[in-house]
């Protein structure tokens, strides 16, 4: 069985490590993946992608790899385990902005692989399955676009308050906690973005697709927001499931309240089932899990089942997975 996923960070790498399992695989790592009779394909968000410090960052991918890997700070649920620092301190010495963004020492040996590489003029599809090489994530981690595509939010300028400014998302999320309301959410470049090698033929060629419970707007929308994207997801032959990462009205570990209130969308499983749309009436959804609070939720078109859909171990997380294989009618065989 072919599977495709979209996500995003710290949600879609947790649900990653779901479908592993559900399809009987280790968590991390990638032991018996070249012999399952599974692929398991991610397409991930490059939207919060960011230069800093002459560094690109890919945090999504990241965070992805680091805990499919077996490499993530599973406390903070971004970076690696057992990070120092130290360059981060000796850059704030110097006074170079931006001090609000933690770049850990052994990360930073990722993104100097990564900025070598690109500066090679190796596109980003290619940087990420050489650092996969080392990490070993077990999933095909595909980069939604080799085309820069960075997430812009536009604010009140804290220091001006009458007039607003675009900071990068990493900006407004990192540093402000999301705590400015946003006025709109723009992915610049997302309408000229060609989609990454792989990326359609994935979508072509898959049994099924889910969507992660990444955020709605930033995360899985990005993606969406690739053109050739929604199109391939129409035409595919294989049932689009999604998961809510809406349960009871809140955003779980998060705040994608903030991003569905920029574009409009109620923080509820009903509005982003809605919001995402039934296949059949020129949405992307034939399917869409939610929480047994939110059974009542209605969809047109869509397929709604509920289940928990609490990520709080691998075992809860496969269940979810296994619901969502059920409701896209595929078996694992
Ligand atoms: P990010 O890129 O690191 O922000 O992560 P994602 O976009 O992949 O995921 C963030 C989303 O995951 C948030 O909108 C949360 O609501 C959602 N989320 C986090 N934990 C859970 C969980 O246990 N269950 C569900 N259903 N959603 C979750
Ligand atoms: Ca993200």
């Amino acid at each position: 069985m072919k599977i495709v996923v979209l996500v995003g960070g710290v949600g879609g790498a947790r649900f990653l490590l779901g479908v592993k399992t559900a399809l009987g695989l280790p968590a991390i790592g990638s032991e018996g993946s070249a012999e399952s009779p599974h692929e398991i394909t991610a397409l991930v968000n490059t939207g919060d992608d960011v230069w800093m410090h002459g560094l690109r960052i890919c945090p999504d991918l990241d965070t992805c790899m680091y805990t499919l890997g077996g490499g993530i700070d599973t406390e903070r649920g971004w970076g690696h385990a057992g990070e120092t620092w130290t360059v981060k301190e000796e850059l704030a010495a110097y006074g170079a902005e931006p001090t609000w963004f933690g770049l850990g020492d052994k990360d930073i040996a990722t993104h100097l692989i990564r900025s070598r590489m690109l500066r090679a003029g190796y596109p980003l599809s290619q940087v990420t399955e050489a650092l996969c090489d080392r990490w070993q994530p077990g999933v095909r981690l595909l980069p939604m676009s080799d085309d820069r595509v960075e997430t812009h939010v536009v604010i009140d300028d804290p220091e001006q308050p009458d007039q607003q400014k675009a900071v990068h998302f990493q900006e407004w999320w990192v540093r402000y906690r999301a705590g400015v309301p946003a006025h709109s959410i723009v992915a610049v470049g997302n309408d000229e973005a060609k989609p990454g090698p792989g990326v359609l033929a994935a979508l072509a060629e898959a049994d099924v697709v889910l969507f992660a419970p990444s955020n709605p707007v930033v995360s899985v929308g990005t993606t969406l927001g690739v053109p050739g994207v929604r199109d391939a997801l129409r035409k595919s032959r294989a049932k689009v499931v999604g998961v809510s990462p809406i349960i009871g009205g809140k955003a779980l570990r998060g705040m994608a309240d903030a991003c569905l209130t920029a574009i409009g969308v109620e923080t509820s499983a009903e509005a982003v089932g809605r919001h995402y749309g039934a296949r059949s009436e020129g949405g992307v959804l034939d399917g869409w899990l939610v929480a047994p609070e939110d059974h009542e939720v209605k969809v047109p078109g869509v397929d709604v089942r509920a289940v928990p859909l609490l990520m709080s171990d691998v075992d809860a997380t496969a269940d979810m997975v296994r619901a969502a294989l059920d409701v896209a009618g595929v078996s694992l065989g």
